[in-house]
């Protein structure tokens, strides 16, 4: 059985996974209203992928007995002043989902909930793997500049710079 206190925190992390899901999504239609339309797929991908981890997180708090419990999602921003600047957004805030996952990782091991612990080992490779897709995402984007993010596109689709499958 889980803690109430562990519990609890699990529960603000589907939030904060919904809250990336949301970010991405609006991301995604700003891209596509750019002209963008792979980086706009791109992220529409990786909103459905955030929206998978929160309900992995919400999975694993009922199959350990404990209760799911959601709360309101941020209204995400609507407008970024350009596409290197949603990258950069999006990098950020890969950037404190890890943080977040490392404080739960503490968490799970000053209770000696090894169960949390084991279950949160998987999240803790992912955010490697996302934070190096958003950076070499915003690399590729630099070398690029404003006016040839269609090459960017292109390697998108061409399979340089691909996700890895999971
Ligand atoms: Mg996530």
């Amino acid at each position: 059985m889980i803690s109430k206190k562990m519990n609890s925190a699990l529960n603000q992390q589907i939030m904060h996974e919904m809250n990336a899901s949301s970010k991405y999504l609006a991301m995604a239609y700003q891209f596509c209203d750019m002209g963008l339309l792979i980086f706009g797929a791109r992220f529409k991908e990786q909103s459905d992928e955030e929206r998978g981890h929160a309900l992995k997180i919400a999975d694993f708090i009922q199959d350990v007995g404990g209760k799911v419990v959601l709360d309101a999602i941020p209204k995400p921003r609507a407008t970024y002043p350009s596409a290197q600047a949603m990258v950069e957004a999006a990098l950020e805030s890969e950037r404190t989902v890890t943080g977040q996952i490392n404080d739960l990782v503490d968490l799970a091991f000053d209770e000696k909930d090894h169960a949390t612990h084991s279950f949160l080992k998987w999240f803790v490779d992912e955010q490697v793997e996302e934070e190096k897709t958003m950076s070499d995402l915003l690399a590729m984007m630099k070398i690029a500049g404003q006016n040839n993010l269609f090459l960017v596109e292109h390697r998108l689709t061409s399979g340089m710079g691909e996700k890895k499958d999971e």
